[in-house]
């Protein structure tokens, strides 16, 4: 008998499994495109033509040269401003959710199946398809009726842009996970709503604070923050804003809660969209108020990420890298302010979260800025 160990399986607590005989897939390779990989040469190959400066110029031309073997590799020629392909994998499969949403890709309407998606035998491709047409048909009649698509099924509120004052910065169209914003020639966002999942990432990158929904703002969420009762530095008694990302993160502190556990009274809870549409303002809004610690919970990322939005968590880690910087600046600890990454096995653990980060804090003096 044959001993084969397994590597990041989906169930940890398998490490290897005995078997009579073991059929590799071998010599499936993937033949999609690497969509963001021929956008980035396409902007090389430009720059290096009309750069600023031969610095610019040379640094352009270099980049051309590493991605030169993406050149004529289009497949699908999406009109897309990330790329005219899917955004791929380390593997160069097409990116999805692998958890939740495996068969959906960056690209709103198209479904991968099959070898197109991952190494499989004839028997599960079919299967796959199946599982992919069904998701196609939810997208058409969801589209009919202007709905997003899940994890927002039945959503109509896509967000709205103030463009008036538009700095064209480009965050925006660069950061949203699902390529819906194309830009015109000054680089002014352009919406596609049927490709819109209503994340809410571009509402946390804008800088202006000009991107919001119907029902979920920087205004609105300002002001659920701003609502937070803070006691005064004589009471010792901190407070704490905990984000909590309404995937994930917030269902599992309501399930907790069901089942009578409890967490430490210093918390308030606000639910986001994901962790990516948590907008800076409100980090500076909570810390102004005299707000002692703020938590942010939301999915895994990296490679093998578990966000729904694919980049959310991420996006929110490099932002708050920045602000980390701006409290050193204004001689706060950055111990006030926490990311933690919950995957898709550790719900329980969300109370303990919010325990631990509250003794931490009332190990720090109170927030200098209460009262102000
Ligand atoms: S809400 Fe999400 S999917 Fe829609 S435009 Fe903004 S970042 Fe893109
Ligand atoms: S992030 Fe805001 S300011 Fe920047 S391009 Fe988008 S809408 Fe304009």
């Amino acid at each position: 008998r044959l001993t084969v160990r397994l590597e990041e399986s989906l169930v940890p607590e398998v490490d290897a499994m005995e078997a009579d005989l073991v059929v590799l897939a071998v010599g499936m390779v993937p033949n999609a495109a690497d969509g963001e990989a021929i956008r980035t040469l396409h902007d090389a190959q430009h720059r290096a033509e009309h750069g600023e400066s031969e610095v610019q110029k040379e640094e352009a031309r270099k980049i051309a040269e590493e991605l030169a073997h993406h050149q004529g590799t289009e497949i699908l020629n999406l009109d897309y401003r990330q790329g005219p392909d899917l955004p791929v994998l380390r593997y160069n499969f097409p990116d999805s959710h692998y958890i939740c949403f495996p068969y959906e890709t960056r690209r709103t309407g198209i479904y991968a199946a099959g070898a197109v998606r991952a190494p499989m035998d004839p028997g599960q491709a079919v299967e796959d398809a199946w599982g992919a047409a069904i998701k196609a048909v939810q997208c058409i009649e969801a589209a009919r009726r202007g709905e997003a698509v899940h994890p927002r099924s039945g959503d109509l509120g896509v967000p709205e842009f103030f463009l008036q004052r538009c700095t064209q910065c480009k965050r925006c169209t660069e950061e949203c996970p699902f390529g819906t914003l194309n830009e015109d020639a000054d680089g002014t966002p352009q919406l596609n709503p049927l490709r819109c999942r209503h994340c809410g990432i571009c509402m946390g990158a804008c800088p202006e604070r000009i991107i919001s929904f119907p029902d979920y703002s920087v205004d609105a969420v300002s002001s659920m923050i701003k609502a937070i009762e803070v006691p005064e530095e004589d009471e010792e008694k901190p407070r704490i804003l905990a984000l909590l990302c309404e995937n994930d993160a917030y269902p599992a502190l309501d399930a907790a809660a069901q089942l009578g556990k409890g967490w430490n009274p210093w918390v308030r809870v606000v639910p986001v969209r994901c962790l990516g549409s948590v907008n800076i303002v409100w980090i500076a809004d909570a810390l102004s108020r005299g707000i002692d610690g703020i938590v942010l919970i939301g999915c895994k990322y990296g490679d093998d990420y578990q966000c729904h939005y694919i980049r959310g968590s991420e996006l929110a880690n490099t932002r708050l890298g920045n602000v980390q910087e701006t409290l050193d600046r204004l001689a706060l600890e950055s111990d006030r302010i926490r990311l933690v990454e919950l995957a898709h096995d550790e719900f329980q653990r969300v109370p303990e979260i919010l325990d631990e980060f509250a003794e931490a804090i009332g190990e720090l003096e109170p927030n200098p800025y209460k009262g102000f």
